[in-house]
């Protein structure tokens, strides 16, 4: 690898389920497509599009809107 030189790693899976607790609008950073040594910042909410405990809006009522 050289020198400076450095890649954007997105969120695993684990690391998103554990942001999950804190709502929807928490903001992540993610690799831009194409590009993996710059960044982009998205909502959690777009990260995780189909966010299993929605089918539990009791549970989760600040993803469900
Ligand atoms: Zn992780």
């Amino acid at each position: 690898m050289e020198e400076g030189h450095f890649i954007v790693l997105s969120p695993c899976g684990v690391c998103r389920e554990r942001l999950a607790g804190h709502g929807p609008d928490v903001q992540v950073a993610v690799a831009t497509p194409g590009e993996p040594s710059t960044l982009q910042w998205i909502s959690l909410r777009e990260a995780l599009p189909h966010y299993w405990l929605t089918a539990l809006p009791e549970e989760v009522s600040d993803w469900v809107a």
